[in-house]
């Protein structure tokens, strides 16, 4: 049965560097709200993707002597490569180089705000930090007149640009995000984006000149421009469904939910909405905004020498979980780091974690029960259990949580009431306990299904077959 429409996105990356832990999360979140409503019935479409244009992906592919598009193809590859090893599955991955697809619906989209008479050629003076690729004011900068993200002190940059008077907007995103009409969660973000809006919004500056950015999407009739990274970038979750084209799918279009890091609120929740309003779109239903991933408390950088690298996870756990280490690395990020706040993990929560939850956890369990059940014949009822799984207010981390305690919960009744002893003396009561415990195995896998598919499944193929894991589901780390 197909119910709601329902379009899950991930912001798109930037194709200049391999994915970071926080991508990994990222996309093992919107994998999982995405599951989550499929199971109870919606009609999902599910999108991630690159953002592949400006400035600094051009200068590092020229310092490296490679074809731009061939630099960011490198990129796209990895971050393909890593959702497939997270089961990470979606219907559609953008990239704003594609030009049969992106090109199109960004240009339509500039045209509408053109018509809409809320785009403006302005000269323009301005500070301009090439790593950030974004504008700066001084209260950007630090006491030394540096950016404060790449400590470099940005160009001063004039030149012709299309401006997009953003500030028109101001009043009405209030309302839209006050009522909840676009609702932002956490309830601190929304707080944060109201007192961003209270401040009210500037205009912000729309295109660069070709003379110094060629990679990027060319303005509509102006050859001297090509569009700056809001109506190149923020569209992809237009054109990903066909905008500017007769298959633009709306009804899928108004129910959207955003999944976005706490840096890129004001694009999402302030000049993004501009921009739909301006084109007579429907807003999307709701942001939910995640924190950064820490480590030992501090920003991993690799200065610090705390960068934990996705990569080198899946290979730690390669040995050890095999085919399922993807599925480890995703349990890792789901469950210790909160759906909405900063998250702290170092190497020896992630092993104590694995340890405690995977090894001993799901995979101890998983033996324990079925030896129970095949050393003494005694095989599951095939009860039609279905997934009663529940995620309260998009909170992905307070619903795995859940899932884990009911677990440890059947792992005490059988340490409380050792069902292969009492078959010993009460055949009966031995068999009906057995049961019991097949059946609440089942049940708990079922609602795990949404967070490790693969390890669901390969756990129900063991109760419906009444058989063994092959090997443990998630041996020792070494
Ligand atoms: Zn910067």
């Amino acid at each position: 049965m197909k119910g709601n429409k329902h379009l899950i996105t991930t912001a798109i990356a930037y194709g200049n560097a391999s994915p970071h832990i926080g991508h990994a999360f990222e996309f093992v979140t919107a994998d999982t709200l995405s599951r989550f409503h499929r199971l109870i019935g919606g009609d999902v479409y599910f999108i991630t993707g690159m953002d592949e244009h400006g400035q600094k992906i051009e200068r590092k592919a020229k310092e490296q002597n490679i074809p731009v598009q061939e630099f960011v193809d490198i990129y796209a590859k990895s971050f393909i490569d890593l959702d497939a090893k997270l089961s990470v599955v979606y219907d559609f991955f953008v990239r704003t180089s594609d030009k049969a697809k992106h090109y199109q619906g960004a240009q339509h989209l500039w045209k509408k705000l053109v018509d809409a008479k809320t785009i403006e050629k302005r000269s323009y003076k301005a500070l301009y930090c090439v790593g950030c690729e974004e504008f700066k004011t001084e209260k950007d900068l630090n006491e030394k007149g540096e950016c404060p993200l790449h400590l470099v002190k940005p160009e001063i940059v004039e030149e012709e640009n299309y401006f997009f008077t953003l500030s028109q907007f101001t009043d009405k995103i209030k309302e839209k995000i006050s009522s909840d009409e676009l609702k932002i969660y956490p309830e601190s973000r929304k707080n944060e984006i109201m007192a961003l809006l209270e401040r009210g919004l500037g205009d912000v500056s729309f295109s660069r000149p070709k003379s110094k950015v060629t990679w990027g999407i060319p303005v509509p009739e102006d050859d001297t421009q090509v569009m700056y990274v809001w109506c190149d970038a923020l569209s992809n979750y237009l054109t990903a469904i066909g905008y500017g084209t007769e298959h633009f799918d709306k009804d899928l279009w108004v129910n959207t939910t955003h999944i976005i890091g706490k840096d890129i609120l004001r694009f999402h929740a302030a000049i993004w909405p501009a921009m739909l309003l301006a084109a007579d779109l429907p807003l999307p239903k709701r942001i939910l905004v995640h924190g950064f991933i820490t480590s030992h408390g501090q920003k991993m950088s690799k200065t610090l020498g705390n960068v934990i690298d996705p990569q080198e996870l899946l290979q730690m756990f390669d040995s050890p979980a095999g085919e399922l280490a993807g599925e480890a690395l995703r349990f890792i990020l789901l469950h210790e780091v909160p759906s909405f706040e900063d998250g702290d993990v170092t190497m020896e929560t992630i092993r104590a974690s694995y340890t405690a939850h995977l090894a001993n956890g799901i995979g101890n369990l998983t033996s324990r029960i079925m030896k129970m059940a095949i050393s003494n014949a005694v095989r599951s009822k095939m009860s039609d259990v279905r997934s009663k799984i529940q995620i309260q207010e998009y909170d992905t981390n307070g619903s795995l949580k859940k899932v884990m305690s009911e677990m440890r919960l059947l792992d005490e009744y059988i340490a409380t009431n050792e069902p292969f002893k009492v078959i010993k003396v009460d055949m009966e009561r031995g068999k009906e306990m057995i049961v019991y415990c097949l059946v609440r195995l089942e049940q708990i896998v079922e609602d795990l299904s949404i967070f490790m598919p693969k390890t669901s499944a390969k756990i129900l193929e063991c109760i419906r077959e009444n058989k063994m894991p092959e090997k443990p589901l998630f041996g020792r780390l070494a």
